[in-house]
């Protein structure tokens, strides 16, 4: 490609609401262009290593064993009605009416159309598994969408989803997404962290999310100093810091120690002013927070509760004073959609007492969930369900018993690690794939069978997997840049050479155009600087594309013995000479040997 005949409208400076690195160079550079809030277009510099990226992707979900469909993007709201998620997808879930109108969705996700497409056409257990994906645009009504790409609210995802006959095949599936993941990652140099996350109501350990470590992510990791131990914060467990115990083994214990009793208050709700008014620490108190929990389910609280599950479920939650309730951990506990704190009118009705004053000892008609860690305390500090006053010296088992006891505590840096006791820290991390066990959550609902080897119907377990292509490509950039601009690996690059005549004219415009045509005859996407512009413009548009290798050609190295051109690899300080005749294989042999060893690196196949 001939840079005159291209289109590359490069910036001197990106526009102000450009924050972050990536979004910053992709519109200096002139990939991409912003058409709304959260909607961005492909120029086609862009665009280029945006189809090498798909093409990594597809190479690779072919090689585990998926095979590419192309379903609408535009569905009838009848399947996300027959899914639930018409109801519970809240406004990200973009809504539209046809001129008969009827109702449809532009896809945020498609376990609803695949599912659909599936069910159509699945009868025997001959035909399991089944691993389908697609490579297609996904829309969702961002409330807030930032950074450029990395959220946006139309972008492109790389969507599988399996069909099984039983556990073993969906893990099988699940295992191969994930080390085609780490294929398609590595390829695009990208350092991933996988780490566990929350797999919502199914419950299990089956989802895995893919992070790139930035100090703009949105996602808080959980690590290990120790072990291998990674999980996103909104799934991390830690080591409990006691001995759990029963609630018979409490009552016992607590034979000996002193009596719960009463203590005035006044005009004290915080756990802070307590703290200063009884001279002690936060360890010492049980928090109660009421929650409200909405669509709550599953087989742990149809034990805990007689009767039906109301849709909003009203919660008592108890932790101790210095520990957060992890909310994401509590809704998939209850099986719940979401789980939210209760207003004010609503703890006076449950708790009988202003705000400020719960508390376990005493409170009845509401379901009680302790973290694990209340269940070590034995003279603690709670509301005492009445204005101005609390309880000291309450013992778990003694004076209140939990409904249900979990770990539902939000993990921080320096908790224990829960596989071999290390200090955890934190770091922050951008989620670029996720892989997920989902069980018979949308099989079910949407009534989808298959008949096994006896001739019975059969619900198919699935599993679904997840990339976003957008964001991938800004997290190669937020990890490959320098300050002149975008570093590319040569698997993305939207082209790997770019030819630079000093002058595009005379001897150096015949060897610029022999060289050209030598890189192009080897396969090489050469892109030939053929402007009118003084060298150092042309220098600095390369370097802000981030093309990997650069022949300059002067006429001062062309006449010296055997012709000689200059080639640098992008983010090297030096150039080396090279001769003319050689300059093509050179070039050809050092993307081979690029590309090649990312392709084999770490050993994994
Ligand atoms: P997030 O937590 O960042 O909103 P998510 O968990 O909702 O993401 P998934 O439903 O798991 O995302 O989607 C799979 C992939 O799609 C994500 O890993 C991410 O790479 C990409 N993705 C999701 N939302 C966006 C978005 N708004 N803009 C760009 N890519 C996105
Ligand atoms: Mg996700």
């Amino acid at each position: 490609m001939k840079f005159s005949q291209f289109f590359i409208p490069t910036l001197r400076e990106a526009p102000g609401n450009a924050a972050v690195i990536s979004h910053k160079l992709m519109l200096r550079s002139g990939m991409i262009r912003q058409l709304a809030n959260g909607l961005f277009a492909y120029l086609p510099l862009g665009l280029r290593s945006f189809r090498k990226l798909e093409r990594i992707i597809r190479e690779e979900m072919d090689a585990a064993g998926a095979l590419e469909v192309k379903p609408t993007v535009v569905v009838p709201a009848e399947l996300w009605k027959e899914s639930g998620r018409w109801d519970t997808m809240g406004e990200a879930l973009l809504r539209v009416k046809n001129r008969l109108n009827a109702d449809f969705v532009i896809s945020p996700t498609a376990e609803e159309a695949i599912t659909a497409l599936v069910r159509d056409d699945l009868s025997s257990y001959k035909q399991l598994p089944l691993n389908l994906y697609q490579i297609n645009t996904k829309y969702r009504d961002e409330i807030r969408p930032r950074y450029g790409v990395i959220r946006g609210r139309e972008f492109v995802m790389k969507d599988a989803y399996s069909f099984h006959t039983d556990d073993e095949s969906l893990s099988q599936t699940y295992e191969d997404m994930g080390r085609a993941y780490r294929r398609i990652f590595r390829r695009c140099g990208l350092p991933v962290i996988p780490v566990r996350a929350d797999s919502g109501a199914m419950g299990g350990s089956g989802s895995e999310e893919f992070m790139a470590e930035s100090a703009i992510g949105d996602n808080t990791l959980i690590l290990c100093k120790t072990c291998e131990y990674a999980a996103n914060v909104e799934k991390a467990a830690c080591k409990p810091d006691f001995t759990p115990t029963s609630i018979a083994a409490a009552k016992k214990a607590a034979e000996g120690l002193p009596a719960i009793s009463r203590i005035d208050t006044p005009d004290i709700k915080s756990i802070a002013e307590l703290c200063d008014f009884l001279k002690t620490g936060s360890k010492n108190f049980i928090k109660t927070l009421i929650y409200q929990a909405s669509n709550p389910g599953g087989e742990l609280l149809k034990s805990s509760i007689k009767g039906n599950i109301p849709d909003t479920l009203p919660v008592a939650v108890l932790i101790r004073g210095d520990l957060e309730v992890n909310e994401i951990k509590l809704a998939s506990l209850l099986g719940a959609s979401g789980v939210s704190l209760a207003s004010d009118g609503e703890v006076v009705k449950i708790t009988g007492a202003p705000v400020g004053f719960a508390g376990p000892a005493g409170l009845s008609g509401v379901l009680i969930i302790a973290d694990e860690t209340v269940c070590a305390m034995t003279n603690a500090i709670t509301g005492a369900l009445a204005k101005d006053a609390h309880y000291q010296n309450v013992a778990f088992g003694r004076d209140f018993e939990p409904n249900i006891i979990a770990d539902i505590r939000t993990v921080a840096a320096g908790d224990r690690c829960p596989l071999c006791g290390g200090e955890l820290y934190e770091k922050k991390g951008n989620e670029l794939g996720h892989i997920f066990k989902l069980a018979c959550k949308y099989t079910k609902a949407m009534k989808v069978t298959y008949l096994d080897v006896d001739g019975k119907a059969q619900t198919p377990l699935m599993g679904c997997y997840g990339i976003g292509l957008d964001r991938t490509l800004a997290a190669v950039i937020e990890e490959h840049h320098d300050n002149a601009g975008i570093v590319w690996p040569v698997s993305l690059a939207p082209f790997e050479a770019l030819i630079v005549p000093v002058k595009y004219e005379g001897i150096v415009k015949d060897a610029a155009d022999k060289l050209y045509a030598e890189l192009r005859n080897l396969g090489i996407d050469t892109l030939l600087d053929d402007r009118d512009e003084r060298a150092g413009v042309k220098f600095n548009d390369g370097d802000l594309i981030g093309i990997p290798f650069r022949a300059v050609i002067g006429d001062k190295n062309l006449k010296s013995g055997p012709p000689l051109i200059e080639l640098k690899r992008r983010g090297d300080n030096e150039a080396r000479l090279v001769e003319l005749e050689k300059a093509a294989a050179i070039i050809a042999e050092e993307i081979r040997a690029e590309l090649s060893s990312a392709y084999s690196a770490g050993g994994e196949t």
